[in-house]
């Protein structure tokens, strides 16, 4: 057995250090980034910031919302819309602002290939596990890879540098980094493992950018000060779950008690999902996720607004005119002690 005592991060344990800036307003902010992916070669370019493959978050309407804002950010699909709902919406609205997602489920493989047979252009894959670490996982992706070898993947999760740097060795081009720190997900409860968020972000961006790779920052964001850490950090995209649920694009009932309207929001591996999902999710998390309910916040549109308002904002703090020079611009200070509660908000 062995003791790490080096000094690991969440995002509340940080905050940015302002510093004397020639910016005048936020509108001088550039928050888009351009990037040409290692294996793909295919280049991307817009706000760096992903919806969830979950139920809530990972929707079409969300996809539409997105595509109307304008920025480019873009959705990573929830794995569950029949084949023939996801060719009509690629047909109606292109590829450019979604990830087809798939998990490591026979299913998932045969229903992309058979999407891509039809004539289905994804142009870009989320492949998501629990546990990035398996060799049968590092094989999978090698797999897809060589079988798509013009589709941009993203694919994780894992939170240390060495397995970053072995996924983008076997084919990826984005690798997700989180475990455990999502608003829904009770991974560190139920099997105490786990890796402070912003940590995990600063260590592996480092690893995946001495390969040419790119990482992707999942879960953990709970305000727009978290997504603005999470690129201080060195996150070049960050993916959200919660921050987005409750919205009218969440495709969920809404729910009226006592005068107070809400929407429920689980994770996908939550008996929520696996009820729903009729038991295809057990294989998808192995661990655990939570049902939480989430107040009614209308139309995304206004969510959105503060959170790239937030980030823009943030980037005239430190000096940053471009998003790209903002983790260049990133002191932080640390605000906390150690023993914090590391296992989210609950
Ligand atoms: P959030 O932005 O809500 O903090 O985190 C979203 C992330 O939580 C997702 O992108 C995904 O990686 C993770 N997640 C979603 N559902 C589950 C679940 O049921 N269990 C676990 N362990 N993680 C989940």
């Amino acid at each position: 057995m062995r003791i790490e005592q080096e000094v690991k991060l969440d995002y509340k344990d940080v905050l940015f250090r302002p510093k004397r800036s020639t910016l005048k307003s936020r509108s001088q902010v550039d928050i888009t980034r351009e990037f040409k992916f290692k294996w793909s070669g295919k280049t991307y370019q817009g706000v760096p910031i992903i919806a969830a493959n979950m139920d809530g978050v990972g929707t079409f309407d969300m996809a539409r919302a997105f595509i109307q804002e304008g920025s480019g950010l873009s959705v990573a699909l929830h794995k569950h819309y029949p084949i023939e709902e996801i060719e009509k919406f690629y047909t109606d609205n292109g590829s450019q602002n979604v990830w087809y997602s798939i998990g490591m489920v026979k299913d998932d493989e045969a229903k992309l290939d058979e999407f891509i047979k039809r004539g289905g252009e994804p142009d870009k894959l989320c492949i998501d596990v629990a546990n990035g670490y398996s060799e049968h996982f590092v094989e999978y992706v090698k797999r897809i890879r060589e079988k798509y070898p013009e589709l941009t993947i993203m694919a994780g999760n894992v939170v240390t540098g060495e397995m970053v740097e072995e996924l983008i060795l076997a084919g990826v081009d984005i690798v997700k980094v989180g475990i455990g720190p999502g608003s829904v997900c009770t991974t560190r409860k139920m099997t105490g493992v786990g890796y402070p968020q912003l940590s995990a972000v600063i260590e592996c961006a480092d690893a995946a950018h001495g390969l040419g790779g790119l990482i992707c920052a999942d879960g953990g964001c709970t305000v727009p000060g978290d997504i603005a850490k999470a690129f201080g950090g060195g996150a070049d995209f960050v993916m959200l779950g919660g921050m987005l649920a409750g919205h009218d694009q969440s495709e969920q009932e809404l729910v009226e008690e006592n005068g107070e309207k809400y929407l429920r929001f689980y994770g996908m591996s939550s008996d929520t999902a696996m009820n729903k999902h009729k038991g295809g999710v057990a294989e998808y998390r192995a661990s655990e996720g939570k049902t939480v309910k989430i107040p009614y916040r209308g139309d995304v549109s206004q969510s959105l607004q503060d959170i790239l308002g937030g980030l823009r904002s943030t980037c005239t703090y430190v000096g940053a005119r471009q998003l790209k020079s903002l983790s260049k611009c990133t002191t932080f200070v640390r605000v906390t002690q150690q023993i914090n509660n590391v296992f989210g908000q609950s």
